[in-house]
């Protein structure tokens, strides 16, 4: 309990009351942002983030001074954030979905023992995951694994462990970063890893453009899948030994009995 409060005290806003808030704004329609990131964002000064992600606040927020660093410098883009808070300005790094989901969530904490002064508020926000899932029906209502097939921080070998050992104990499979320019052909390996495991008729699903322009949703086999080009905007589904499809809706029982 002794532990629990001093923790607990770790957590309280710092004297400065200078704060940097991780806001997750959600798959990318307005709809899917939740009141806590928006009343961040409306409250913020600055809104550092990744273009494509201030591209989507600046549509509703359109007043705020916006600051972005390219995709792969996420330790600068921290940075700034931190370096713009620690000056009194009001601050909110923006992720797309859930900052704590493949976001920056983790590497701000890591980060934060460099700015004593600055305390971090992290605000949750709708992941691909639940907002792909609600698209194509109900894929992921039983135990489901979150895999990302990105191997720039992750080493393929890791990647195709967790996919096997997903795929062995029967859980709905949900990807991640499923395809890149340089890795075009990772969904179909993936797909090979996860087929030793099951049946090639295994309802799969997968929506692009999740609550953004351009959204698109298919339903499809684990053997087709594995022919599929996906991009990376992109969340992809592979159904569980009980998922079905039925009218157009991707379904995983949770088991409940009914006549
Ligand atoms: N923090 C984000 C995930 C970042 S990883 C979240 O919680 O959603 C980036 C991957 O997330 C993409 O390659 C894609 O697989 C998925 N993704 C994120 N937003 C998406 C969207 N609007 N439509 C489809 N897939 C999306």
């Amino acid at each position: 309990m002794r532990e629990y409060i001093e923790k607990s005290q770790d957590l309280d806003p710092k004297e400065s009351g200078k704060v940097l808030y991780v806001v997750g704004i959600g798959p990318g329609e307005y709809g899917q942002l939740t009141m806590k990131a928006a009343a961040a964002l409306s409250g913020s000064q600055i809104i550092v983030g990744y273009t494509v992600y201030t591209d989507l606040a600046r549509e509703h927020f359109p007043d705020k001074e916006y600051l972005s660093t390219p995709m792969t410098k996420e330790v600068d883009r921290c940075c700034l954030a931190f370096e713009k808070a620690g000056e009194g300005r009001r601050v909110s790094l923006v992720c797309g979905g859930d900052p704590g989901i493949y976001g920056m969530a983790g590497l701000v904490l890591e980060l934060a023992p460099r700015y004593p002064q600055v305390s971090v508020e992290i605000i949750p926000g709708v992941t691909a995951a639940s907002a792909g899932a609600a698209v194509l029906g109900a894929p992921i209502c039983h135990d489901f694994a979150v895999i990302s097939l990105s191997d720039r921080l992750t080493s393929r070998e890791l990647i195709e462990k967790r996919l096997s050992c997903a795929a062995m104990s029967d859980m709905v499979i949900c990807l991640y970063n499923p395809s890149s320019r340089s890795r075009k052909d990772y969904l179909s390996w993936a797909c090979e890893v996860v087929g030793r495991y099951r049946k090639p008729e295994t309802v799969c699903g997968l929506v692009r453009n999740i609550a953004r322009q351009g959204q698109e949703a298919r339903i499809t086999s684990l053997k087709e899948l594995a022919l599929i080009q996906a991009d990376m905007f992109t969340t992809v589904y592979i159904g569980n030994s009980q998922t079905g499809a039925d009218h157009g809706r991707m379904i995983t029982p949770r088991g409940y009995r009914y006549v």
